[in-house]
């Protein structure tokens, strides 16, 4: 796979008490530079805005409207931000920051746009690392969720691999949380028969769209072609470990 989009799920790159996990941070970089070092290009599509202008501020029980969240977003999305420049730029590698709206994907101008803005960083062999817009996009009007938005950015790129890091080592039969005996599904040859099959409970503490946003990516993907893998963002080298057929996750097959 030379053209590869990861996407860092929020419960992922955050501790348990909400704060970032700088070590998170530290471990991706290491993996994204070597990933280059084979030769591949790579797309960052980031959640935890929102997690990261909460722990920022130190509120963590205010109660949240629609322009509170908003406002977190836009604290976070600059500490998020920070997080990937200050890691990555150990392995000198520069970064480009890209928001995107629903609109960005039904508008063909600038779909265009995005996608020759896209080019030219990687052209210039920067990382993009593209999230939804929060602090414009209100619920009529949003992507939702970044498993979504990492799909569209993956058919829109025509990438090999679509990879999504989350807390999880992939989709199980069962809630794993509720039921012990859930059992990994390795291998799913048709994504969109998948939700039927499986028992969906509650998603994790930060997170947004659950298991039933990762499903829908997989279909968005697998319609055009492209393969995903969902795999737990948490263990160390996870990334080159897939790649290298050595860790363990769900594969989504076209
Ligand atoms: P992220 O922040 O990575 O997007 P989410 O919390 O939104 O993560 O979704 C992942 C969570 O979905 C898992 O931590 C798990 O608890 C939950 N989940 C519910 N049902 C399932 C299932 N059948 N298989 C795997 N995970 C499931």
């Amino acid at each position: 796979s030379k053209k590869v989009v990861v996407k860092i799920g929020s419960n992922t790159l955050s501790r348990p008490d909400g704060t970032l996990n700088r070590d998170f941070f530290k471990d991706l970089a290491g993996q994204i530079h070597l990933l280059r070092e084979e030769g591949r290009q790579v797309i960052i599509v980031s959640s935890g805005a929102r997690i990261a202008g909460v722990s920022t501020l130190g509120k963590w029980n205010r109660k949240e409207d629609l322009h509170y969240k908003q406002a977190l977003c836009s604290i976070g999305q600059v500490e998020l931000m920070d997080s990937y420049r200050k890691e990555l730029k150990e392995y000198a590698v520069v970064i480009g920051q890209i928001l995107l709206t629903k609109e960005d994907f039904t508008d063909p101008n600038r779909t265009l746009n995005i996608r020759n803005t896209i080019f030219t960083l990687l052209d210039e062999g920067v990382i993009p690392i593209i999230n939804e817009n929060d602090t414009v996009s209100v619920d009529e009007i949003k992507i939702g969720d970044n498993d979504n938005l990492a799909a569209l950015t993956a058919n829109l790129w025509n990438a090999d691999l679509l990879l999504i890091m989350s807390d999880i080592d992939g989709v199980y039969d069962k809630d794993p949380s509720k039921s012990p005996d859930a059992k990994l599904l390795e291998v799913i040859q048709d994504s969109s028969k998948l939700i039927s099959r499986i028992e969906v409970g509650n998603k994790g503490s930060f997170g947004t769209g659950g298991i039933t946003t990762k499903i829908e990516a997989a279909i968005k993907v697998n319609e055009y072609g492209i393969p995903m893998i969902l795999a737990n963002g948490k263990k160390e080298h996870i990334v080159s470990n897939l790649l290298k057929g050595t860790a363990k996750g769900t594969v989504f097959l076209p």
